[in-house]
């Protein structure tokens, strides 16, 4: 009879604020090791730890959006492990009163078709670990992520192969990112996800499961998945037994090998953190949070479809909160959604955010371009320079004297001129070849310096000849 797989993730997720989770160190991403530190985040004697609010915020949020009950009575736990990438030998978590419970994230069944939820057990907030790095025969450590906030998402094992796995992981990056809670930089670590795996015949219980930590990116975990499940039907089948145990998967090979055995694992022995009172979250609390809830991914798509884009169109602009929010900022003042999707999706996702670009020096270039003050050519030229150096479009429009030549006289000139000079192109289009025509506008559009529009400049060819 065959197999099924069966996966749960536990995806961690650091969180956007600017200071850590217990003490106002600064969050940011790499600076000089240790010098993101207190004597709080660095677990000195006699410290205290000092929830930071934002993290709660963040958390509920999370929680709404991933359609999850919110506890109103939270406390904190400690999970006491010596390793010395935790300075207190304890991580401050939850374990036994978690701030969100039972939601769900909906998925495509890549088994039934249709859709299908993967369920959420629970979310809960703690703090992230310091990094160790192991070099010449010595071992150094980073404390500059200690303390930073993390809300760890755990599903139930409701996943059913490696390429639902990297959708569930997919559509909580979008839903987290567009949440404004965190960047979901996975390069940077900011989205990192532990994958349990086990197989069984169908109708069976749930089979003894191993586990892959911190893989950072979706084709890890779909092959993760993927290659574990194989793993562990071929053992099966010849008659062995899975044994529970945590593996570390090798992207580059694309299989995993043992770390260590579930026996042999740590006991966290936690209980509840004395330093932290327990935080009652009122209903009332709940529905601020509710009311001031940013747009989700599925909202925002179903506004663009509206708009008129293409899905391709809106699956670029949804790739990231950065052109989302450019778009619609840009599109308030150009009302021209189509357009506006173009520029970003061409011109501004080509920059791959080297530059920022600033909604309303797009919306200026996209309408000096639409309304036919400068050709598209001299948009992109224009784009491509105010964006480094910050210059007003019009200025250098002025400056460059890009404007799209209004002089009727002058264009009638032109095409004359060109025309009395090209007999055997003239010749050419006569006889029906278009190639002639394309020669000829070229030749008019130099002449006069790329300022007109072209399609001006063809019109009157056509009309001159016939
Ligand atoms: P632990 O406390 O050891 O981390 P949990 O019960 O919290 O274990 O489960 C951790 C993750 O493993 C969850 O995402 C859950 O869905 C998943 N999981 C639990 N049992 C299985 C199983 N038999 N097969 C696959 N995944 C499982
Ligand atoms: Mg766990
Ligand atoms: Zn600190």
């Amino acid at each position: 009879m065959a197999f099924e797989t069966v996966c749960g993730l536990e995806v961690h997720t650091e969180l956007l604020t600017k200071t850590k989770i217990f003490c106002s160190c600064t969050t940011a991403f790499g600076g000089e090791p240790n010098s993101h530190c207190c004597e709080v985040c660095t677990g000195m004697p006699g410290t205290l730890p000092v929830l930071n609010e934002r993290v709660l915020e963040y958390a509920v949020r999370c929680g709404i959006a991933l359609n999850c009950e919110i506890t109103n009575y939270i406390k904190f736990d400690r999970k006491n492990y010596f390793y010395p990438d935790l300075p207190k030998a304890y991580q401050i978590s939850q374990l036994y009163l978690p701030i969100c419970t039972n939601g769900y994230v909906e998925i495509n069944d890549s088994i039934n078709g249709g859709k299908k939820r993967v369920r959420i057990h629970e979310i809960h907030m703690e703090e992230d670990a310091g990094k160790l790095i192991h070099s010449d025969g010595k071992s150094l450590v980073n404390y500059n992520r200690a303390g930073v906030p993390l809300l760890e998402i755990v599903s139930e094992p409701d996943i059913s192969n490696g390429t639902e796995a990297a959708e569930y992981t997919e559509k909580l990056r979008e839903i987290l990112m567009f949440c404004g809670i965190s960047d979901c930089k996975m390069q940077e670590g900011s989205l990192r996800a532990d994958v349990n795996v086990s197989v069984r015949r169908a109708g069976e219980k749930l089979g003894t499961r191993t586990e892959m930590k911190n893989l950072s990116s979706f084709r890890a975990i779909k092959t993760a998945v993927d290659s574990e499940a194989e793993r562990q039907i071929a053992l099966i089948e010849s008659g062995e037994k899975v044994v529970q145990q945590t593996r570390r998967f090798d992207e580059k090979s694309g299989s995993s090998y043992s770390m260590r055995n579930k026996e042999e694992a740590n006991d966290y022995k936690y209980f509840p953190e004395p330093d932290i009172p327990p935080i009652v979250i009122s209903n009332e609390y709940i529905a601020s949070v509710r009311s001031k809830m940013p747009e989700l991914p599925d909202e925002k798509r179903k506004k663009y479809s509206s708009l008129g884009l293409s899905n391709y169109d809106i699956q670029l602009l949804c790739s990231d909160i950065y052109y989302a929010s450019l778009f619609e900022k840009t599109l308030k003042i150009t009302a021209l959604p189509k357009v506006t999707a173009n520029w970003i999706t061409g011109e501004v996702m080509a920059l791959h955010r080297k530059y920022d670009v600033k909604p309303d020096m797009l919306a200026e270039i996209i309408l000096l371009s639409e309304n036919k003050k400068i050709t598209r050519e001299a948009a992109k030229e224009t784009f491509s320079s105010c964006i480094i150096t910050g210059e007003l479009p019009t200025d250098y429009v002025k400056r460059n004297s890009l404007e799209i030549i209004k002089d009727e006289s002058l264009i009638k000139n032109t095409v004359t001129g060109i025309i009395n000079e090209n007999p055997k192109a003239v010749e050419e289009f006569t006889q029906g070849k278009d190639k002639a025509l394309n020669f000829l506008v070229g030749q008019c559009m130099r002449a006069l310096k790329g300022k007109a529009s072209a399609e001006e400049i063809r019109a009157e060819i056509i009309k001159a000849i016939r």
